[in-house]
């Protein structure tokens, strides 16, 4: 069975993903990291992304693979564990930049099918609904309004041990719906069949146990 989760940044999608797969007994497949890591790649590399040729370049010199570990994903960029120096705002942001390109999607549409052919997965993202899943059991559509999406992201941050800016992270966030939303290629939208969960006003077990209560319904 798959189980698609597409919305906008801090709509808390993996981490209610990443429960509904433990309840249920499913894999979480955290796209994002993907791009992440591939975004990553580019920062490091010093790609200038608006140039086609450098890209495609960097992308054929990157090998990610996802393992999992205990029910963890981990990303290997290159055979090295990136899992925890992705979650960056610098690297998220990257990624939503890179990630409007073609080629870059293209890289990584196959490694994602390829894991939900072969596993009961729940995979989060902008376009698993509408393009890498068209026919998944279940789509959802998670979202919740900016400030609360800020607030949440303000909060991992401020645990994680960092210092953030609250009005830095709400731009960021409304600037990255923006550009997840207007690009050309599998633009962030609600797919047709999907149903629409808006977190803003749930607890996490609310929004847990709805989807695992959707998913039992049509297993
Ligand atoms: O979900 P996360 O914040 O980790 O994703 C980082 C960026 O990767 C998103 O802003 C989006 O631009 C891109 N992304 C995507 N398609 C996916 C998953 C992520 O374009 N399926």
């Amino acid at each position: 069975m798959n189980i698609a989760i597409d919305g906008p940044a801090g709509a808390g999608k993996s981490t209610i993903a990443r429960l509904a797969a433990k309840e249920l007994g499913f894999i979480y497949v955290d796209t994002g990291a993907m791009y992440r890591a591939i975004a990553l790649y580019l920062l490091d590399s010093k790609t200038d992304i608006e140039n086609i040729d450098a890209v495609k370049q960097a992308l054929d010199n990157i090998n990610i693979n996802i393992v999992y570990d205990k029910g963890v994903q981990h990303v290997f960029l290159n055979l090295q564990d990136v899992s925890a120096e992705i979650r960056s705002e610098k690297v998220g942001n990257m990624a939503s930049r890179s990630s409007a390109i073609k080629e870059v999607r293209e890289k990584l549409l196959s490694l994602q099918r390829d894991i939900a052919e072969k596993n009961d997965v729940i995979m989060d993202g902008r376009d698993i609904g509408t393009n890498i899943l068209p026919n998944a059991e279940l789509k959802i559509y998670l979202t919740a309004s900016a400030d609360v999406r800020a607030k949440r992201r303000f909060d991992e941050l401020k645990n994680a041990g960092e210092w953030p800016d609250f009005e830095k992270i709400k731009a960021d966030i409304i600037n990255r719906d923006e550009q997840d939303m207007s690009r050309e290629i599998a633009p962030l939208r609600q797919a047709d069949d999907a149903v629409l969960v808006d977190s803003s006003d749930m607890s996490i077990s609310e929004v847990v146990d709805s989807i695992v209560a959707l998913a039992n319904e049509r297993r």
